[in-house]
């Protein structure tokens, strides 16, 4: 019987082992064998790790076998974006630098998806250390989007959205630091959820802005995305940041029932929204209106001020988690390292791409002596200032919807001469990171050139369920 494993969900899985119409072994190698042939169309893996994934498909079924359970995972196969590290298995970031680079050690969300019964098939390309908003600044070669395989997949989790996408993976984990999962989610008309900060464990999170940097998951369901994020979640002692609030069942929430929930619309996340976007947003908000919801209006001053405070932030941590990259530990060595600050320059210079390198300038720039006042201490006064904005606007609404991006997904190479442009792609979810508050993008409909379009839901610190809430109700309500 062949597997039909680019539509399968969670559920089905479950069946599927339960009633022995395939064994985790079996959708194991139809995954890997379908990824194979698939990828070369959209280069989103960047390794396959065969062994591992046929290991732990083993080992689920022996579980099953003696009549243990599995986990709520159970041989379902998953991908890791490849910043996340796995023992044994190469953790690149998309970058030159650490293309050897072999962990000594699991990050604890893949520990935990493991511990949960998934099968991890492989690692997916991405931005260079996750900087990126289209998957165009890997070392080893851009994404294309499945939807579209002339266009981006969005960035810097352009890979593991496309894997969902392209049905190459049921779920997947990304990253986010500024719309890293969102933005491709929307690009790639798949499930895509930052958590709160703190509630995923960054532990084996390759640092790029750590104030800031989330793991997040992808699903092609409401449902499968709450359920990988409830594996991952909870409490790390390996991660002082990682929250200690319990981790509520995200299911019970999913009841249908949207009546009288306030949503607030945000008027500033509609300024200079493309029109082709900006109608499917709005037929989606009034979906959710005649689903029952209350729809008002909020206002939220600060927004304004998002993209200029996040990349003095984000560029600051960065231009400090990257200096361990020195051409002595992780990473490649250049073959013409000279004296020691020579070998430090050159692997340097030889190993990063110019996104990072630029953002390395960027904060240095704005950490240095005399400028750390007026750009870095006041990026941070205004962070506040934002994150205000939100706790102001739920007082009044239970949640707020907005668009992920301004655009839909734009061709390769269309702005990659232009970074500013590029960073723009994430004034809309830039805010919620800041602010560290729950977030995601889920598909409501397509453009006229049938280009998917995310609508994205945010909510109170630690509200994850009211957010899947909204997000289930509308996806069963598109059906
Ligand atoms: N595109 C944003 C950036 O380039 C966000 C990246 C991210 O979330 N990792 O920084």
């Amino acid at each position: 019987m062949s597997i039909p494993v680019s539509t399968l969900t969670i559920p089905q899985i479950q069946d599927g082992l339960r009633n022995k119409q395939f064994s985790a072994v079996e959708l194991a190698e139809a995954a890997l064998h379908f990824a194979g042939e698939e990828n070369p169309k959209t280069n989103a893996y960047l390794h396959l790790c065969h062994e591992r994934a046929l290991k732990q498909a083993h080992r689920v079924d022996e579980q099953l076998a003696q009549g243990a359970d599995p986990g709520p995972l159970a041989g379902v196969p998953v991908a890791v974006k490849d910043v996340i590290v796995t023992k044994g298995v190469r953790t690149t970031c998309a970058s030159r630098l650490l293309e050897h680079y072999i962990p000594p050690y699991d990050a604890t969300a893949i520990q935990r998806l493991e511990a949960a019964g998934g099968v991890i098939l492989g690692k997916t390309n991405c931005d260079e250390f996750a900087m990126g908003s289209s998957n165009e600044n890997s070392a080893f070669g851009p994404v294309r989007n499945p939807v579209a395989l002339d266009r981006v997949p969005g960035g810097s989790s352009g890979g593991s959205a496309a894997v969902v996408a392209q049905g190459t993976a049921v779920v997947s984990l990304g990253s986010d630091t500024g719309g890293s999962v969102r933005q491709p989610a929307s690009f790639c008309g798949v499930v895509g959820v930052t958590p709160t900060y703190g509630r995923v464990s960054r532990y084996g999170l390759v640092a790029f802005a750590s104030s800031l940097d989330h793991i997040g998951p992808f699903g092609r369901t409401v449902e499968d995305t709450a359920t990988l994020l409830e594996v991952i979640a909870g409490r790390d002692p390996m991660d002082s940041t990682s929250a200690d609030a319990p981790v509520p069942s995200y299911k019970a929430a999913m009841t249908g029932d949207l009546r009288g929930l306030r949503i607030g619309i945000p008027k500033e996340y509609f300024a200079g929204l493309a029109a082709e976007t900006g109608n499917v947003i709005h037929a989606a908000i009034d979906k959710l209106r005649a689903l029952g919801c209350e729809i008002q209006d909020v206002s939220m001053p600060n927004t304004e001020h998002a993209i200029s405070t996040y990349y003095i932030i984000c560029t600051a941590e960065a231009s400090s988690n990257l200096a361990r990259y020195d051409g002595v530990r992780y990473t490649t060595r250049s073959q013409e390292p000279g004296g020691l600050i020579d070998m430090y320059r050159n692997s340097r210079g030889e190993g990063f791409g110019p996104e990072c390198k630029r953002r390395i300038m960027l904060g240095t720039y704005v950490l240095s002596h005399g400028y750390y006042d007026a750009y870095y201490l006041k990026a941070q006064r205004v962070r506040n200032l934002i994150t205000q904005d939100f706790r102001k606007a739920f007082e009044q609404v239970d949640a707020l919807v907005t668009p992920v991006s301004p655009f839909p997904a734009f061709k390769l190479g269309e702005k990659t001469a232009d970074p500013l442009q590029m960073y723009l792609s994430d004034i809309y979810t830039i805010t919620g990171s800041l602010a560290g508050i729950p977030c995601m993008s889920v598909p409501c409909g397509n453009t006229p050139d049938g280009l998917p379009v995310g609508m994205q839901i945010l909510t109170r610190h630690f509200d994850e369920a009211g957010m899947f809430r909204v997000a289930h109700a509308f996806e069963q309500a598109s059906r």
